[in-house]
This record gives structure tokens, sequence and C-alpha cells, in this order.
């Protein structure tokens, strides 16, 4: 035996355990955003979704398709939205400053999305033909607020940019700001962006802590991913072609439920 040495390892090893920044978060693991994120200016990817955003819904409502502030499912969407957003924070400080929206188009459309700053709309064929319930509907919300947050079209950019232009002009040109304005100057879609398995697999976990913080059973990810499936029996619906299913999805979402149910329980006590 050697009382010392013990000794001495118990401390360090109490003295990391104590530490806060290695202490384990509790919920969700995703770790850092991606680093291509920094080839694009955060300020001017929410522009161009702003831009892209006011355009939905100026052809919305030339069509008679956006849903007015008394409509009942909007006021349903919003008030969901009110209880997921304090929540948002914490997974990029930008969005404390973000002009949050949700808006509803009338449309046969199984889609919903939440574009760069905060800037969400849901298809009323989603909420329809899905039967969606408010949990499910926090799952949908979650998981497209998720890929806001991770700023993944961000990152879909900063490759693009990265690819487009080489590693040898991107050292040259400090000012990377002027990349972002070409690539996303270059008519990128925000809209119909799909994004990378990695991406989706964040946007589930983080989507799922979202939701289970802000009291909506987390388990209804799964009850979604079902009725998508199912859904994807006939007619592949908007949402699923960039949102592939399956049960590969469904089980990594049943692995993390451990990790975020004790939030949702204790949400749902808190009120
Ligand atoms: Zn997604």
């Amino acid at each position: 035996m050697k009382p010392l040495k013990t000794l001495v390892a118990l401390g360090l090893a109490g003295a990391l355990l104590s530490t806060p920044a290695l202490a384990q978060r509790e919920g969700v693991n995703v770790g850092q955003n991606s680093v291509f994120t920094g080839l694009v200016s955060a300020e001017q990817m929410e522009a161009t979704a702003l831009q892209q955003y006011r355009q939905v819904l100026r052809e919305a409502a030339q069509q008679n398709a956006l849903a007015p502030a008394n409509n009942p499912q909007l006021q349903r969407l919003r008030a969901i939205a009110e209880r997921i957003i304090p929540h948002a924070i914490d997974w990029n400080p930008r969005a404390k400053d973000w002009k949050w929206e949700v808006n509803l188009i009338g449309s046969k459309q199984v889609n919903a999305w939440c574009m760069p700053g905060g800037k969400i709309a849901f298809y009323t064929g989603i909420l329809n033909q899905l039967k969606l319930s408010d949990d499910e509907v926090a799952a949908v919300m979650g998981h497209e607020i998720a890929h806001a947050l991770r700023e993944h079209a961000r990152e879909r950019a900063g490759k693009n940019a990265a690819t487009s232009l080489g590693a040898n002009v991107l050292a040259q040109v400090l000012g990377v700001g002027a990349i972002g304005q070409q690539v996303i100057g270059g008519g990128a879609q925000l809209l119909s962006l799909s994004f990378s398995r990695e991406n989706e697999t964040e946007a589930d976990l983080v989507g799922l802590e979202l939701a289970a913080r802000a009291g909506y059973d987390p388990r209804a990810a799964v009850t979604l991913w079902q009725k998508m499936n199912a859904a994807a029996q006939g007619a592949p619906p908007q949402w699923l072609s960039t949102h592939p299913s399956g049960n590969t999805r469904i089980a990594g979402i049943e692995r993390n439920l451990p990790k975020v149910m004790p939030l949702y329980e204790r949400a749902k006590q808190g009120g």
C-alpha cells in the first residue's frame, strides 16, 4: 500500500470532478458547432434568411394562404414556440437577440422549417395529415429550431465556400465576410436546404432537449418519426425529402431519451 500516493490520486480525482468545466452537462451532448460556420458571417446569414422569409410570407399572403393572428392552429404553434424559445439561448448566445417569428401557411405540403435568426414556418399539411399532438409539434419545432441554433445553414455555406474557393484562396482572403456574401448571394435557397446526416442527428438530439426543457414529452419524437415513416409509404412528403426517417433515426432518439426524461419530468412539475 502507498497511502500518500493514494491520497494524492484521490485528491486529484476530487479536484477533477469538482471542476465545473469537466462536470457532465445535463442533457444531450453534441459538441461544438462546426469550424466551417466561421467562414460565413452570422449577420449575413440571418439577413439573407430574413429576406427569404419575408418573400415566402408575401407569396403566401398573395394566395390568401397566410394564417391570420386569430387562427387557432397558429395560436397553438405560437404558444408552443413561446415555451421552447427561452431554452434556445443555452445553445447559441445570438438567439437572445433574434426576432423570433412563427407563421402558418395553408398548404398540403408536409413541411416545417426554422431559418437562421429564428424565422419559423409550419404548413397546415404537416399538422393535418400527420394529426400532430402538441408534444409532436414540439418535436418538429425543437428539431427545426435546433438546426438554426447549431447554425447548420451557415456551416453548409461555409463548406461551400471552402470547396468552391479552395484552401489557397481562403488563406489569402482574411475578410471572410466577402466569401460569405458570394456563397449566400449565389442563390442559396435556405428553404430547400438539406443537411448532412450528422446535422440531422444533432438536430434530433438538441430538439429532444429543447422540447423536454419546455415541458413537452420528448418520447413524442418517436411517434412523430413513426408517423413520418407511415406517410412516406404514399407520396413522399416535403419534410421527408430533406429528413430521411427510418429505424436508425428512431433508435438514435430512443437511445438519448434517458438523458432528457429527467428534464421533462422536472419541467412538468415546475408547471
Ligand atoms: Zn432536420
